[in-house]
């Protein structure tokens, strides 16, 4: 293909990208395909001619599009959200476009420095603790992983190297694989399933603590879990603290659990993958109070900051521990402006993969074009509409609410034992009107409604309800006794 025909090309794919997000509302938001559906739609080998990419773009519609899940859909509130707009979904393109790797500063000057740049402007955003930021003099630093999970692996590997380095400073004799074998790490049964595949990944067994009726961490479960463990000859060495947890968007007490991890030495991970965005509100900034005891913290703009997957920004107090945890030089790698400005790290000891995309370009790009004042209105929009289906919850005597509103989650039941509940979600997930996903808080199963969209409006608030009600209400009538 050459540069003519990817102008047409691009410019026709523009247009279908527009075009889809126009019209998404309109289709169903969940497809009506069986598993396997796509066998026989495409052939079983590749056919030796190549196709003209007219025919291929036009087969996005027959081929693609009956097994899509339209994530974009103001009609999508099941997990979180799959950030999109369209200024990130440019950055994506030039970032593809340029096709440039930046492992190391000198691989691309331009990879490290933006992403610098991007996550101290966005660690001022979300006021973050200033040791958190790149400084001179100072260690601290941010990075841009692919996903919450990745940067919850990254944090255990330099929790890991921390405790063992400093074990075997202090002790004489001591020996690595037995302070290894000994590691264990914490967090609350409200924490993502990542947590506990880093736990897995990084070989640290990670104790799943009960959380308490909030669906918190409570510090003193937390530190009594530490000290039967050293009693028992372990070594505590990581806490996951949930910032927005995935069930219900709770938030573990960062002032009462962090003092816990000071006092022991152990590091603490502040997992923010949806709810971090929020602290660049006046109104939340008092939940950055407790990041103070923090050793590192993420959040993912790919989830409630537009800008595409994937993209989560994570940040670390004393970078040297990600450094020394996880360098593996090789002469091909070395370069004559190694170390020379803390501005200018080499970011592939700072992540699992050698290779990395140009992800900052698409936080630039996406940052510039809505400003302090468009992030936050957008951010305000979606709470408000959370705000305005909590508010059907709560005035229809069918429903209750399970903990109140967070963010953009809420989280409802129908009153009464779990079937009906259930029963109802069938209903909605049968019918593919709107997607939620169930969960349990406090032993109950509740339904998740999340704002996901850019798209949404009040109008699919209405339309949500409207639905969730009219089946509810033949489940409550097939039910009577
Ligand atoms: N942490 C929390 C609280 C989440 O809700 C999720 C996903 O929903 C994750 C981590 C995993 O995020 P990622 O897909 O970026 O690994």
């Amino acid at each position: 293909m050459d540069s003519a025909q990817f102008r047409e090309f691009g410019k026709a794919a523009v247009d279908l990208i527009a075009d889809y997000l126009d019209n998404v509302r309109d289709r169903s938001v969940l497809p009506d395909v069986e598993p396997g559906y796509l066998h026989g739609l495409i052939p079983d080998r590749l056919p030796d001619k190549g196709d003209k990419w007219e025919d291929v773009l036009a087969d996005v519609e027959k081929t693609i599009m009956p097994g899509m899940t339209h994530w974009q859909s103001p009609r999508c509130h099941a997990y979180y959200p799959a950030a999109s707009s369209y200024p990130s979904i440019i950055g994506e393109m030039l970032a593809a476009g340029f096709g440039n790797l930046g492992f190391s500063w000198i691989t691309s000057p331009v990879c490290t420095e933006l992403e610098v740049a991007m996550m101290n402007w966005l660690g001022k955003l979300l006021n973050l603790p200033e040791d958190f930021l790149f400084s001179e003099g100072g260690r601290g630093g941010g990075v841009i992983q692919g996903s919450a999970s990745e940067a919850t692996v990254i944090a255990l590997l330099a929790a890991k190297g921390r405790t063992i380095r400093k074990i075997c400073q202090n002790t004489i004799n001591s020996n690595e694989n037995d302070i290894r074998a000994k590691l264990v790490g914490y967090t609350s049964d409200q924490a993502n399933s990542s947590v506990e595949k880093a736990g897995l990944v990084g070989s640290m067994p990670i104790r799943i603590l009960p959380s308490n009726e909030k669906g918190e961490l409570a510090a003193d479960t937390l530190q009594e879990a530490v000290e039967v463990d050293i009693a028992n000859g372990l070594i505590p060495c990581f806490v996951v603290a949930a910032f927005g947890s995935t069930g219900t968007c709770s938030i573990d007490d960062l002032e009462s659990i962090g003092p816990v991890c000071n006092k022991f030495d152990i590091w603490l991970h502040v997992d923010a993958a949806y709810a971090g965005a929020a602290l660049m509100l006046p109104e939340y900034k008092h939940l950055a109070a407790g990041l103070k005891y923090a050793d590192s913290f993420d959040f993912n703009l790919h989830k409630w900051l537009l800008v595409n997957f994937d993209c989560s920004a994570m940040w670390v107090k004393d970078s040297s521990h990600l450094v020394q945890s996880l360098s593996v030089d090789r002469i091909y790698l070395k370069h004559q402006r190694q170390g020379q400005n803390p501005k200018a790290p080499d970011y592939m000891h700072w992540q699992i993969a050698l290779g990395r995309r140009f992800r900052a370009l698409k936080v630039w790009i996406t940052l510039r074009v809505y400003g302090v004042d468009g992030l936050q209105a957008f951010l305000r929009k979606q709470i408000d509409l959370a705000l305005q289906f909590s508010e059907k919850v709560k005035n229809d005597p069918r429903f209750e609410l399970s903990v109140p509103p967070r963010m953009g989650l809420v989280c409802f039941r129908l009153k009464g034992e779990d079937d009906v509940t259930k029963m109802l979600y069938d209903r909605l997930m049968a019918r593919r009107k709107i997607f939620t996903v169930i969960a349990t808080a406090q032993n109950k199963l509740i339904i998740r409604f999340c704002i996901n969209s850019q798209l949404t409006e009040k109008k699919d608030i209405e339309f949500a309800w409207s639905e969730i009600s009219e089946q509810a209400m033949i489940v409550l009538n097939n039910n009577e006794p």
